[in-house]
Parts: structure tokens; sequence; C-alpha cells
């Protein structure tokens, strides 16, 4: 049984911003969730790898944060510690045409600064609110494009805690999925290749797809954006609108009037709410369709 208290003192011992019980609603996007045991915020590489270690030391359960923007938390919470790796750990740094960003950057800050420096290939991630360590962990993808694409190569530290850095093409990187699905790899930073443009037809490009997902998506509700994968030769929005569910809703849980593909929370939504929403959803798209919804959205208990 782990000793909670005794956990947080060693965090702090460590200077590791850290609460007992901090509700896990405060940090994802769809705004659900119950308590962390603990939730831990490092604010550097050195309090990264040391709040692993404790972890590990201890034999509890530690799940890796981002922006929380592809994640539903149990109502019940986390029986463990939710380790954040966020804007104090988002560096951006530039060498020739690599960009290199730390795992806790905001991706469209990286697309902005990729902007401002005339390097293209990431505009179509403009828009997408999570991280770097999320969109690898993902391959987080938008009109045609994905990290996949335009990532080099990413650097980790592994289940003993040691630092590797490795190429793309060695990550399992594919439809949003990465190696970091199957292993407890810390993702630290990611290096992207990208091609010399013109600085402002970068940001026409950006601006266009953010004006794009404006128009068509959700974003004055909270959500975990696109709940389902696309099924191999249908989009799941169209599929779920086709079966006439949109604006479908169990307690606070509802299918988007304005786009069928995202489950939105329309103020007291719960774990339980999204997860019969989705389980309906799939059950009729699949009975009257024929094609198997697979959820995106990460569930985490
Ligand atoms: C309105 C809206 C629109 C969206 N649009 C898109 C879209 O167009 N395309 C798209 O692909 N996604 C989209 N998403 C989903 C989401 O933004 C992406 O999947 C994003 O890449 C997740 O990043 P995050 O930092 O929020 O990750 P989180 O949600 O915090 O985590 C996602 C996964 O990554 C893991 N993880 C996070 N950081 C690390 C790390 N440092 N090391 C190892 N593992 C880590 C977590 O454990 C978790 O399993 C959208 C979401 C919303 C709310």
């Amino acid at each position: 049984m782990a000793h909670w208290n005794e956990i947080a003192a060693e965090f702090r011992r460590e200077a590791i911003p850290c609460e007992l019980g901090e509700k896990l609603s405060l940090h994802t996007s769809f705004r659900i969730g119950g308590p962390a045991r603990l939730f831990c915020e490092p604010q550097n590489k050195r309090q990264l790898t040391a709040a692993l270690a404790i972890c590990r030391r201890h034999k509890v359960r530690f799940y890796l944060l981002g922006n929380g923007t592809n994640i539903l938390f149990a109502d019940e919470g986390f029986d463990g510690a939710i380790v954040h790796i966020g804007a104090a750990m988002g560096g951006i740094f530039r060498q020739g045409r690599t960009l290199t960003a730390d795992a806790g950057a905001s991706l469209s800050r990286v697309c902005v600064v990729a902007a401002n420096e005339g390097l293209s290939g990431l505009e179509f991630a403009f828009g997408i609110p999570g991280c770097v360590g999320g969109a690898v962990y993902m391959n987080a993808g938008a009109y045609g494009g994905e990290i996949k694409d335009v990532l080099s190569s990413v650097t980790f530290l592994d289940e003993t805690g040691a630092e590797q850095t490795l190429p793309a093409k060695e990550l399992a990187l594919g439809y949003r999925t990465s190696a970091f699905e199957h292993r407890p790899w810390c993702i630290l930073s990611a290096s992207f290749f990208l091609r010399e443009d013109n600085s402002n037809s970068i940001r026409m490009r950006m601006a266009d797809y953010g004006r794009r997902r404006t128009e068509k998506q959700p974003l004055d509700m909270p959500s975990a954006g696109s709940t389902f994968k696309r099924p191999q030769g249908a989009y799941a929005g169209a599929l779920i609108e086709q079966c006439g569910l949109r604006g479908c809703a169990i307690g606070g849980a509802q299918i988007s009037e304005k786009h069928c593909g995202f489950i939105v929370n329309t103020g007291n939504a719960t774990c339980a709410d999204v997860l019969s929403l989705a389980e309906t959803v799939c059950k009729i798209v699949t009975e009257q369709t024929g094609f198997a919804l697979e959820k995106e959205i990460r569930v985490v208990r």
C-alpha cells in the first residue's frame, strides 16, 4: 500500500511541485475526471527523472500527462501519480532546418515558431490543442498531414530512467499510434525536419487550417477532439450523422450538434456518461452501417 504523504514529501524534497487529491477535471479539455492520488509538475528534466524514479521505487502507477486534450479520466480518479509535463518544459530550438521542441511545448506555439523561422511542414498541426509529447505519442494529424511526416527523432527516458534518442522510423508511427503506446517511455523532446519557405505563405496556410477548425469543430464546448478513429473507407462523424445521432445525449455527454465526430461535455458530463454514449453510438453505427468504430480518446482508469 503506497503512503502518499511520504511520497509527496519525497517529491517536495526534490522541489517538484505536487498536490494530493488534485481533481483531474481541472487538467483535461473534457473537464472530466476525479482526483489523482498525487499530481506533480516537474519543472525540468532533472525533476522529471527524479519524479519517475520515486514512482518506480515506491512501485506506484504513474501516468504521463501532456495538455490533457485526448484523455478521458475516470470519475473515480486515478489511483497513482499523474506526472504533468507542461510549459515549464517547453523550450524550442532551431538548428539548420531542424526544429527541436521539448515535450511540454504547445504544438501551436511550435508551429508559430516554425513560421517565424521560415520553416514549413508543421502547418497542419496549427490548432491541435496538445503539446509535443502528446502529439508524438498520438502521431497527431490533420488535413492530410501527420507528425510522422516531419518527425526526424525523439529523445526520451526509457524504463530504466536512461536517456535515449531514436530516429522516427524506429518508433512505429502509424495512424494515431506510436511505439510510446506500448512502452513506458517518457518523451523529453522531438526534432522535426522542415523545408524552407516564406514565412507569410506558411502563416497563410496555418490561418486557413485555423479557420476550417473554427468553422467545423465545437471549439466552444469541452471535448477531447474526435472521439473515434477514422474507420477505413469512411469518416466516423459522417457515419454517426447518417445514423441520425446528431445531438443524441446521455447525461451531460452529447454528440456535438456541430460535428458528429465529437462527443462534447454540455456542463456536467461524467466519464460514465461519455463511455455509455460512445458504446451506444458504436452499437448503432455497426448495426446500421457495418462499420466498427474504435475510440481515439484515451480512457484512463
Ligand atoms: C478541440 C480539439 C481538437 C483536436 N483536433 C485534433 C486533430 O485535428 N488531430 C489530432 O490528431 N488530434 C486532435 N485532438 C486531440 C489531441 O489534441 C491530440 O491527440 C494531441 O496530440 C494530444 O496532446 P496532449 O498534449 O493533449 O496529450 P494528452 O492528452 O495529455 O496525452 C495523450 C497521450 O500521450 C501521452 N503522453 C503525453 N505526454 C507524453 C510524454 N511526454 N511522454 C510519453 N507519453 C506522453 C499520454 O500518456 C496519453 O496517453 C483534438 C483535441 C481537441 C480537444
